[in-house]
């Protein structure tokens, strides 16, 4: 049997696609460790660890265990009432990977789901100190938090296409992106704006929202770990809460288990999500402090006012359980570490290329930055062509490998950049 491409096209929507001019879609029959098996026969190394969830590759015993194991004993129940060993046990990692003052855990189906439930525990917060005209998220530019109305609302409005829903979708505060760079300083400048925002606005604003040390799906930039620091000073000073969306970064990506550990700041609210489940299923979690969930059930509602159908899955805490132990088991900091160093070296090169505007490599990120947008369904099929699976967005070309992949698997994927780039 072989995909039914026509089908495809005519009824199916892709992410971000057009039923109208639909590129192609390249059927994957299967995937073992960092390989994707195309119909075809062709093999292709993924550089793209399925929009950065795979850490450990694909079809890894340990995590087709959990899952065989759990759907022996149940896939799903209800988590209203109930409780099972999988959750628990995920919680329990949860609560001690994390920074010490998160405490309290939410389990979302999603990461946009674990970004609308901090938006909610932010605002609920307040409004239970009786200050529920702090009503309003402070965002970054280039940041991405997804794509349901609350998380959009919060994203780059530009990239984000914000003027497309404005009249259903909130309206929130934000700052131009961090300019300082990653390992450098912060110079006062850097944080002008946020800080004139804070002092003067504080009394309307109920949480800052970033993604910490990497601005991911909007624009893949690395910034200082010391603005980070600067931020939750500030956010302390004006009394707001700082929500840490940990969904890309978070399980070892940029080198720290969580990028926050960068800055040694802690959130008040984290969301985790994409690598959670080793990139098996969907599941994400959102964590907060002891100070926040107590305000939370202190005030009107007396209880957190949201609980999804599938929260919690057995199945999917089942693997996420064991996608932790054998990250955590293993040497993951020297693998990114030696992915960061080699991509720094492969990548460098690029940096002479006239088209080429930068070259930036932190944990397992790499990014080539070009002058001009690239044309994704042109350079993705000369990719494939050389059996690599990158999937490139306006201007970025850049990789996000497995942890576990070899060092002549990742030349691989730097010498297709480097031969279609340079
Ligand atoms: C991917 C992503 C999300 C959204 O997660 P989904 O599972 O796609 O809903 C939110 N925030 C960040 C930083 C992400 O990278």
């Amino acid at each position: 049997m072989t995909v039914d491409l026509d089908f495809d096209r005519q009824h199916i929507w892709h992410p971000y696609s057009s039923v109208l001019s639909a590129p192609p879609v390249y059927p994957v029959a299967s995937a073992e460790g960092v390989h994707l098996q195309l119909e075809d026969g062709r093999k292709l190394v993924d550089g793209m660890s399925s929009w950065w969830c795979t850490l450990h590759g694909y079809n890894v015993p340990e995590l087709n265990r959990a899952a065989e194991q759990q759907l022996g004993k149940m896939a799903h129940v209800m988590f209203g009432g109930i409780t099972h060993e999988p959750a628990v046990e995920l919680c329990r990692k949860l609560v001690e990977i994390t920074p010490a003052p998160l405490q309290k855990v939410f389990l979302a189906d999603s990461g946009s789901v674990s970004v609308e439930v901090a938006i909610k525990m932010a605002l609920q917060y307040w409004h239970s100190q009786g200050k529920p005209e702090k009503s309003k998220m402070l965002a970054l530019r280039n940041g991405y938090h997804g794509d349901t109305f609350g998380a959009m609302s919060v994203c780059d409005p530009i990239t984000g296409m914000h003027h497309l829903f404005a009249n259903n979708l909130p309206q929130h505060l934000f700052v131009a992106a961090p300019e300082c760079q990653f390992g450098e300083t912060c110079e006062e400048q850097h944080l002008e704006e946020i800080t004139q925002l804070l002092r003067k606005r504080h009394g309307e604003i109920a949480a800052v929202i970033l993604e910490p040390i990497v601005q991911g799906a909007g624009g893949m930039r690395f910034y200082s770990a010391e603005y980070l620091a600067r931020v939750r000073s500030l956010c302390d000073e004006y009394d707001v809460l700082l929500i840490a969306d940990e969904i890309a970064t978070g399980f070892g990506r940029t080198g720290k288990l969580f990028a926050c550990e960068h800055a040694g700041i802690s959130p008040d609210i984290m969301c985790l999500g994409k690598a959670l489940t080793g990139g098996y299923m969907t599941l994400a979690a959102t964590l907060c402090t002891e100070r926040v969930a107590d305000g939370i059930c202190r005030g009107e509602a007396g209880v957190f006012m949201h609980g999804p159908t599938f929260m919690g899955n057995p199945l999917a805490c089942a693997v996420a359980n064991a996608s932790i132990d054998l990250l955590m088991q293993g040497p993951w900091q020297e693998r990114v570490a030696a992915l960061e160093s080699q991509l720094k070296q492969e990548l460098a090169p690029l940096v002479d290329s006239p088209r080429v505007a930068n070259v930036r490599a932190l944990g397992a990120i790499g990014v080539v930055e070009m002058h001009e947008p690239v044309v994704m369904a042109k350079i993705q099929q000369q990719l494939v062509d050389r059996g690599v699976w990158l999937r490139p967005f306006g201007k970025l070309v850049y990789t996000m490998p497995p942890y576990v992949m070899q060092p002549q698997e990742l030349r691989k994927i730097t010498s297709a950049m480097a031969e279609l780039l340079a």
